[in-house]
């Protein structure tokens, strides 16, 4: 099985490496690269607010606000508010087709606040941090608009460019609320990249995942005088969490399962009446959680007869797996080595090696190398991502770009070098090889065509169906 989906990958990328190179003209991806070039400094200026503002899912209101004013004086026309999250915009730019969209996240991650510094040391002790580099995707994204922007304006390119800002990957999956409200039904292609160790074009896909809740609800006694008269919620949730843990040895070895205990009682003497648990689980496709899904529910209902309690199962949110598209994953690759790698100072080598130290992880230093295309792993690494819905709606384009040396990943090591020139490094990469990428799609409607038409195979059939709750999205209260 693994062989023959090995042998199919190969038999696509040999179909599809005849793709046209020259369709288009290389001067007006040199002028795309150097319309990023030239917006550099405030590129990284951008990126570095967003950085220190550190606005977590659905509070990013000022990186929100600094992207779309950014692409406002631009020219683009700003939609803010889209899908029924304050933070979430759209800017387009241009008119008729074809339609091309880029993504852009741009929120923290809560507790690793983190000076660009190659030792442990926040910049305010427990606030949030950008442990995933989300300051520098967002700006990647949105500077390879503007580029392409620049040539319609310019009369050298026709069609409208869209740039999605993005809130909540980190939680809540707000892309799937953009999806589910049909955002991005329009677009003839959408691109997205990501912060990393590695530059790559993606071929692997990422796990899908479901996000839920479990209460239990029970009756509160004296724990000493009359228990007999009290159900436990929190004996519930703990029959719960047993039996999530003896269901691991019945599923694939490609699903996950993780929980957090939110409420578990308040004090020991009183029989606790309420009990709350966060869970997630995934694997390597949508098909493959529901099942998993299934049972947990199943076991929610029995833990709660145990304990002799009530139970509630919610859904809060979920993704599915990237859909990889292979004739654009090529595409992107083309452009990633037309550009070339990273270069590094000895400096920025030696504040790599610094945090692998400071980690425990081996003093390899920064990889800039463009890895080749390579064919697609049967089941993806651990990890998901929002972008996992788009790309079941549209065809999408996904690239991966070094902005931190191999390290802990969701962790200082990552804040740290994402707010300074190892982080814009990458941004800069990654921004030109959109950039370049946007320009082919806009000019080659042959491989344009071909993306759709291996996407088209790819869905036949397919109904999507968002994990997200019906009604808006859970927006906190400020
Ligand atoms: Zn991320």
């Amino acid at each position: 099985m693994r062989l023959n989906s090995v042998c199919l990958t190969f038999a696509l990328l040999a179909l599809f490496s005849s793709l046209s190179a020259g369709a288009t003209d290389v001067k007006v991806k040199e002028e795309a690269v150097g319309a990023i070039e030239k917006r550099k400094a405030e590129m990284i200026k951008l990126s570095d607010q967003i950085w220190a503002f550190a606005e977590t899912a659905l509070r990013e209101h000022k990186s929100s606000e600094a992207l779309s004013r950014y692409a406002e004086r631009e020219g683009f026309k700003v939609e803010r508010g889209v899908a029924g999250m304050p933070t979430a915009f759209i800017a387009s730019y241009g008119q008729g087709q074809p339609v091309i969209g880029i993504l852009g996240e741009f929120d923290a991650l809560p507790g690793i606040s983190q000076k660009a510094s190659p030792v442990k040391e926040p910049l305010e002790a427990g606030a949030p941090g950008h442990g995933c580099g989300h300051n520098l995707f967002g700006v990647a994204s949105l500077g390879a608009a503007v580029a392409v922007k620049e040539l319609m304006a310019a009369g050298k390119l026709k069609g409208t460019i869209r740039f999605y800002g993005t809130p909540a990957e980190e939680a809540g999956s707000g892309k799937a609320y953009m999806t589910r409200d049909g955002l991005f039904k329009d677009l003839d292609v959408c691109l997205a990249w990501h912060p990393a160790t590695a530059t790559q074009a993606d071929v692997d896909s990422t796990q899908a995942l479901v996000d839920f809740i479990v209460e239990f609800k029970g009756k509160a006694a004296h724990a000493a005088l009359d228990p007999w008269d009290g159900r436990s919620a929190v004996d519930g949730l703990e029959a719960f969490t047993h039996g999530v843990n003896l269901l691991r040895e019945h599923v694939k070895p490609t699903v996950r399962m993780h929980y957090a205990i939110l409420k578990g009682g308040d004090v020991p003497n009183v029989v606790p009446e309420y009990a709350k648990v966060w869970c997630w689980a995934r694997d390597s496709k949508r098909a493959g959680v529901e099942p998993v899904l299934q049972r947990l529910r199943e076991i929610a209902e029995g833990a709660a007869r145990i304990a002799g309690v009530e139970s509630k199962f919610t859904i809060q949110s979920g993704c599915y797996e990237i859909l990889v598209n292979l004739t654009g994953a090529k595409l992107l690759q083309q452009n990633l080595e037309w550009i070339g790698p990273i270069k590094y100072t000895e400096q920025e080598q030696e504040f790599a090696r610094a945090i692998q130290r400071a980690t425990g992880s081996e003093q390899k230093g920064l990889n800039g190398e463009i890895k080749p295309l390579k064919a697609p792993s049967p089941d993806p690494p651990g990890g998901s991502t929002d972008v996992g819905d788009v790309s079941w709606v549209v065809p999408t384009l996904h690239l991966s770009v070094t902005t931190a040396p191999e390290s802990a990943w969701h962790a200082w090591p990552v804040v740290a070098c994402g707010g300074m020139s190892i982080g814009h490094k990458g941004m800069i990469l990654a921004s030109k090889t959109l950039a370049a990428t946007m320009v082919d799609l806009f000019e080659d409607a042959k491989t344009r065509e071909a993306i759709q038409a291996e996407f088209k195979e790819k869905t036949k059939g397919f109904v999507y169906k968002p994990y997200v709750a019906d009604g808006p999205p859970p927006v906190p209260k400020e």
